[in-house]
């Protein structure tokens, strides 16, 4: 009986690929879908995932087919558009992979067609090229003026050219191009384009190809790999100190899954500050991996991801959108560096990839691993709670143990007693017997630049940005102020311009002049040329690398020994794997520990820790220098003593006392606008607004604000915000569709709605 239903079934789909189907397509920016008409000539083509151009209105636009249905025999009460010139057609997401974007939609409050858009590598190249070949140059159509010239370009391009260049080289070819293959003189031919190979350099040596795990990893190995066996969703969180070896876990697991054909995912801040890490991938696992993040080309990372929907490749390493991939049979999500700010988008669609990491997991029935050294309160919470399993990794595989902390009070030290203005006599003497044993150091100082701004002696004014509230840094190697919000450039005047301003006594007589203040990259980088003339010292920051292939010329140039000394921002903390590293030093601790952020501390500690954690990691112990102005401060008292429970607990207490996360959901409302005093009016009526939709609702939801945003102007945006609290999202997600849905009138307004905001500023 069963079988027969099963035949019948197919009978009736096979019947269906011949007739009309109809599909719903969704198409940025807009919020409903359509439905169309589609003729049997595509239909074994078009699916749910495709991207297909349809009519709209006047003009022919592009989506993607949400829904596809084959009985059509209900009729409608108007006639549908059919769709007639779908261009190049192929899958851009699987079928199960709607119902995670659905939910994003639904949590973000964002049409589906945006999230698709933001989901899918953008732009999308051509897939297929016209060729165009010469056959014999004899004889040309008379009277064409074009025809002789299209044979000319041809033969000195070898015989063949694509027919797009072609037609931008010679203007109005197309009639000639069908002439000439008319009469046999050419041929044209569509064909697809064939894969880029992903990578193109083989894999360093120094790459492990396979390692024996200690007994912590073996352990953690075993539990992830029982999990990933289920088919459920599984949650933990793998809180292992710097290079105790999750990363080899990571691939382990992976390895395991590739055996059975199983898929994975693993998502990382920054790929491009991580190169190095690839190498270790594609060393155990193969050239089987999809390289997805914004640095690749467009032609590679749109081939990336179409392997993966085409199933040629298991496993897909990318950045926060990487978190979208189409991983075919998907069982396992990594999140590495869980606590990286980086895994939140801070435009358009405002996701957090490691949240979304969890509600894939979840929708998809797989594990999900989140690790880290210094794990996100949000994180920890979750395991101390149960809701995620708890593996941990407490020692370093090789014996190291973890460094030896020093922290230098620059309190106590006057600036002539230093060996230079940034550089403490214990860091000094640190780098000198790193030198001389043959090691190398890290520097960091985070923030770019030579000084952090210009300061009139006089008057004590600073030079702002005319665009942005903050300080305009000086750049040494450019001679030039420049704003890090709005990159807007200046030439550094040489006298204060508000003392000075023409016509007044104190120009006329003695000008007051600017002079530098505060220090940044350049600046320790100089101090350090000067206090070690032949050492090999180079800097890694968004200065000195500005693509891919510079980050990692600079890192590798630290693998093979020949820099010294990498003096960088917080770049150089990230999860760099160098074994030649033994000493570490921060140049200023507290950058950062005083923004108005209730994850500032939070932060700062995070920094420390992982740029503490770039010392030791091979045989030779590591050491570590921290010089700050606030000794006492906790994030600097747990990082010397390596203490991340004891730094949590105190934390997360504070978070509980104010309410914060992880206690309570957030949703931040950032109102924008050239007229000074319209944000704050804006959210003044939407907070009225909120106030009674919660009052009537009787939600548990507190409101803060509106008040300025800490930088209250940004690329001549006034700003301001408001913030919302609740103790789960439901409600918070209620208010946000219905702020959202109210109209905006003004012209010069602009707000945004921030679900679990990261950035407060
Ligand atoms: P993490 O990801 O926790 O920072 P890594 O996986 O990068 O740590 O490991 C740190 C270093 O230790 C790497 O150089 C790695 O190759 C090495 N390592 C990891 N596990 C082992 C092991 N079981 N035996 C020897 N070396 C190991
Ligand atoms: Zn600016």
């Amino acid at each position: 009986m069963v079988d027969r239903d099963l035949w019948i079934t197919v009978m009736i789909s096979v019947k269906f690929r011949f007739m009309t189907s109809r599909i719903d397509v969704v198409i940025p920016p807009l919020s409903q879908a359509f439905t169309y008409e589609l003729p049997p000539q595509f239909s074994a083509q078009v699916n749910v995932g495709s991207r297909i151009v349809v009519p709209l209105g006047r003009r022919q636009a592009t989506g993607f087919v949400v829904a596809r249905s084959d009985d059509v025999t209900k009729k409608l009460p108007y006639a549908l558009k059919a769709v007639d010139k779908p261009g190049e057609l192929f899958s851009c997401f699987m079928p199960q992979q709607l119902k995670f974007f659905e939910w994003i939609a639904d949590y973000y409050a964002e049409p589906l067609a945006n999230v698709i858009d933001t989901a899918i590598p953008s732009p999308v190249p051509k897939r297929f090229s016209k060729t165009v070949c010469l056959l014999k140059a004899q004889p040309l159509p008379a009277r064409s003026k074009i025809a002789p010239k299209i044979i000319a370009a041809l033969q000195s391009a070898g015989g063949r050219a694509d027919y797009g260049l072609l037609a931008k080289q010679i203007k109005g070819c197309a009639g000639a191009l069908k002439k000439l293959e008319e009469a046999g003189l050419i041929s044209v031919h569509t064909e697809e384009m064939a894969l880029q190979q992903p990578f193109t350099t083989a894999v360093p040596e120094w790459a492990p190809t396979e390692l024996q795990l200690n007994p912590a990893q073996q352990a953690a190995l075993e539990a992830l790999a029982g999990m990933t066996a289920e088919r459920k969703f599984h949650p933990s969180l793998l809180h292992g100190i710097t290079g105790s070896g999750k990363t080899e876990v990571y691939i382990e697991a992976i390895a395991r899954c590739l055996e059975r054909g199983e898929g994975s995912l693993v998502i990382v801040p920054e790929i491009a500050l991580t190169p190095q890490l690839v190498d270790r991938f594609r060393a155990r696992l193969g050239d089987q991996i999809a390289l997805l993040h914004s640095s690749l080309n467009p032609r590679v990372r749109w081939e990336s991801w179409r392997r993966l929907v085409e199933g040629q490749a298991l496993i897909a390493i990318g950045t926060r959108s990487g978190v979208f991939a189409p991983v075919p049979n998907l069982r396992l999500i990594i999140v590495d560096e869980e606590h990286d700010p980086s895994f939140k988008q801070n435009d358009g669609l405002r996701y957090n990839a490691r949240d979304l990491a969890l509600v894939r997991g979840m929708l998809e029935k797989c594990s999900v691993v989140l690790g880290s050294a210094t794990p996100s309160l949000e994180t920890l919470q979750n395991a101390l709670s149960g809701k995620f399993r708890y593996l941990t990794l407490p020692s370093r595989p090789q014996g190291s143990s973890v460094p030896a902390f020093t922290l230098v009070d620059m309190n106590r030290s006057r600036l002539y007693q230093r060996p230079s203005q940034n550089i403490s006599s214990e860091l000094y003497q640190g780098l000198i017997e790193t030198l001389e044993r043959r090691q190398q150091a890290f520097v960091l100082y985070n923030r770019r630049g030579f000084a952090s701004y210009l300061q009139c002696e006089e008057c004590e004014f600073v030079i702002e940005c005319p665009n942005c509230s903050v300080t305009m840094t000086y750049h040494n190697s450019t001679n030039a102020l420049l704003c890090h919000y709005c990159n807007m450039h200046i030439v550094p005047p040489e006298f204060c311009p508000n003392c000075n301003k023409p016509g007044s006594k104190s120009a006329a007589t003695k000008p007051a002049k600017l002079v530098q203040r505060g220090a940044g990259t350049e600046k320790i980088y100089d101090e350090l040329r000067e206090l070690f003339p032949d050492a090999v010292i180079d800097r890694l920051d968004r200065d000195s690398a500005t693509q891919h292939d510079q980050y990692r010329a600079i890192l590798d140039r630290v693998r093979s020994g020949e820099t010294q000394i990498l003096v960088g921002t917080q770049m150089i903390a990230k999860g760099h794997d160098l074994p030649g590293v033994t000493l570490v030093g921060v140049a200023d601790c507290d950058v950062g520990l005083h923004m108005p952020d209730f994850r500032a501390a939070e932060r700062v500690f995070q920094i420390l820790t992982q740029a503490s954690g770039r010392a030791g990691r091979a045989a030779a112990p590591g050491k570590v220098v921290l010089q700050t102005r606030v000794p006492q401060h906790p994030s600097l008292v747990r990082t010397k003593l390596s203490d991340f429970s004891g730094f949590s607990e105190v934390e997360l207490r504070a978070r509980k006392l104010l309410n914060y996360p992880p206690y309570c959901k957030l949703l931040r409302v950032v109102a924008a606008s050239v007229r000074e005093h319209e944000p704050l009016e804006a959210l003044t009526k939407l907070r009225r607004y909120a106030a009674r939709l919660i009052e009537a609702k009787q939600f548990a939801i507190q409101v803060l604000g509106p008040a300025p945003a800490p930088i209250e102007k940004i690329k001549a945006q006034w700003r301001a915000h408001l913030l919302f609290k609740a103790k789960g999202s439901p409600q918070l997600n209620v208010l946000l569709k219905t702020l959202k849905g109210l109209p905006n009138k003004s012209a010069s307004l602009k707000l945004i709605f921030d679900v679990d905001p990261q950035d407060m500023l």
